[in-house]
């Protein structure tokens, strides 16, 4: 037997016993004479202390040991002296004292140090060493929790009547709105199967052959570009259910994370219950985004009518325009330096805007860019209307609507992170629904689907797919967490002549509908029932209930941000042998 006990496990009721431990050296001292070991293993670390009264052959191998070695140690379990417990640690009341160390396997100096956080090496370098790097205890608390996120998803979906079922990963293409990875066939030279980017289809046919509740913690893949915490493959938990409205697959949801999180995560506290409800069309106008933090106020006010008659031009051109003027007040921020506003104004034009008035209200009055244009009368309503008081700034934008929300919504949140204004224990759930279903593209001049293909229209919005598409709006629903979308979903289109529309406004011919989704279309006339569901994104909840900044931090082997494997080094080249199976050349 390796061992009788975990590292983690000890604690001051075990003291008195001889146990037998096994793990890495995650730090070492030495203190005249003795040399303390701190022993780490997946559940945690503990002090083992090493006297100079064991055997001399046994205390020069001790003498070799460094950081990451993998030892068994067998000690006796010793409550610590007073005044010397460690209350940082779990095992902190106790230390064992080594009566035999063996060495299992030496190992040699670490690319990194994992008993510390401090002076992160370099990503690359981490993921390169991904299996060192994982030895930290704040990458083995992510995992830890993921493993009990899905549990627990498992287990409520379980109690609620649903069933995990696998879908393909070698499939055919699946619109989710990216690139879809392609594997080449063997057997059918010059054909291929596309990796899912969602099993949407696949869960979608579940739902016609009756397996009603179908839930799966599903691999997804996009072939897309890699910009921010975005992973080529991610997980999903993906669920779909039969005979259902919009709220009742929300509720479902909704009851399964407001139940999840003080079993998972009791660190964090539920922001609302029930969560609100928000029109993507209100979203938008208050918050400036369709996935708005709501851990802090800061909405946006509409003031077109406080400058109804501006002197300012660029206020009366974006109002001649069609456009509004909108605001946002940041508190204790009138004292805001010149090169803070100039670094704001960037970030404003990042977001679409040309510019950046503001005025800071002081106790003599408004002051800033726009001051010397707003009247007396002009100040007051304003001040009344946001609520803006002695030592605020307040911050326009005037433009069209969208560009107006737009370079908002990216003020505020960069107004949060300054302030420090979003309470980080608080997970803001809340849901956005009544989407626009096309989106019209300028570029392409055709419109496209707002979410993919498969979601179902309002019905009584039919009769404008010709006449005016950009007012159909769509059953489909948006999750939303501190700012960040943490799942989509809708109810789905189950008829075969709506599908067939569908495609059609998206410019499909019907040679293409057929080849691409003739399969579905053919499933819709074999009694399909009504259904819909959702997908909850795992790894970027894991994230936002760790307190990660990034996906990475949550999956346990992720690509880097440019797609690669660093520690495997792929992609990679293959066999010539292997193309030529696969009916491959490179031109
Ligand atoms: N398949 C969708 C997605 O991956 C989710 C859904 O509609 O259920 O975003």
């Amino acid at each position: 037997m390796y061992r009788t006990h975990t590292c983690g496990e000890l604690r001051a009721s075990h003291a008195g016993q001889t146990v037998t431990l096994a793990g890495w050296v995650n730090r070492r001292r030495d203190h005249g004479g003795v040399a303390f070991l701190d022993l780490r293993d997946r559940a945690g670390i503990v002090q083992v202390t090493i006297n100079p009264d064991l055997p001399k052959e046994a205390l020069d191998e001790v003498a070799n040991i460094r950081n990451e070695w993998v030892l068994q140690i067998e000690g006796a379990v010793q409550k610590r002296p007073e005044g010397m417990a460690n209350p940082k640690m779990a095992t902190g009341e106790v230390e064992v004292i080594a009566k035999r160390v063996t060495v299992l396997n030496p190992s040699k100096t670490p690319p990194f140090l994992v008993n510390t956080d401090a002076d992160l090496p370099d990503e690359n370098m981490r993921l390169k060493y991904r299996y060192v790097d994982l030895r930290r205890e704040r990458l083995t608390r992510n995992l830890v929790l993921r493993h009990k996120m899905i549990k627990f998803m498992r287990d409520y979906l379980d109690k609620q009547g649903f069933i995990e079922i696998e879908t393909p990963i070698m499939f055919k293409a699946t619109p989710e709105g990216a690139r879809d990875y392609l594997v080449p066939s063997r057997l059918f030279p010059g054909q291929f199967y596309a990796l899912p980017q969602s099993p949407q289809q696949l869960k979608q046919l579940l739902m016609v052959a009756g397996m009603d509740r179908y839930f799966q913690i599903a691999r997804c893949f996009r072939d897309e570009d890699l910009r921010g915490d975005r992973q080529p493959e991610f997980t999903q938990l993906d669920l779909e259910m039969s005979f259902v409205q919009r709220d009742d697959v929300l509720s479902m949801v909704e009851g399964l994370f407001t139940e999840m999180l003080p079993a998972v995560a009791p660190h964090k506290k539920l922001f609302s219950s029930p969560w609100p409800k928000f029109s993507y069309k209100e979203v938008l106008e208050r918050f400036g985004t369709d996935k708005p933090d709501l851990r802090f106020g800061m909405e946006l006010v509409d003031v077109s009518d406080v400058f109804a008659k501006s002197e300012f031009k660029v206020f009366q051109s974006a109002l001649e325009a069609g456009g509004v003027i909108k605001c946002i007040v940041a508190s204790k921020s009138a004292e805001m330096s010149r090169k803070e506003l100039d670094a704001l104004t960037e970030v404003a034009k990042s977001l679409g805007a040309k510019g950046m008035p503001y005025l800071a209200v002081t106790a003599e009055g408004v002051k800033g860019s726009v001051s010397k244009f707003v009247t007396e009368a002009e100040a007051a309503e304003l001040k009344s209307k946001t609520g803006a008081g002695v030592g605020d700034l307040i911050v326009f934008a005037s433009d069209a609507r969208a560009v107006a929300n737009k370079t908002l919504g990216g003020l505020r949140l960069w107004f949060r992170d300054k302030l420090d204004l979003a309470d980080k224990t608080m997970m803001a759930f809340a849901w956005v629904v009544d989407f626009p279903f096309f989106a019209f593209n300028a570029e392409t001049q055709v419109w496209e689907s707002e979410h993919h293909p498969f979601t179902m229209p309002k019905l009584e919005d039919l009769p404008k797919f010709e006449t005016n598409p950009g007012e159909v709006m769509s059953d489909a629903y948006d999750m939303v967490c501190n700012g960040y979308e943490t799942a989509s979903g809708s109810i789905r289109i189950h008829r075969r002549d709506i599908q067939m529309k569908m495609f059609q406004m998206l410019g499909l011919s019907d040679e293409e509908i057929k080849t691409k989704f003739g399969h579905m279309l053919e499933a819709f006339e074999y009694g399909a029932p009504p259904h819909g569901g959702m997908a909850p994104g795992i790894d970027r909840l894991v994230m936002l209930l760790a307190d990660e900044p990034n996906i990475r931090e949550v999956i346990a082997f992720p690509k880097n941000q440019n797609g690669r494997d660093v520690m495997a080094d792929a992609p990679s080249e293959v066999e010539p042998k292997q193309l030529k199976e696969l009916h491959i050349k490179f031109s």
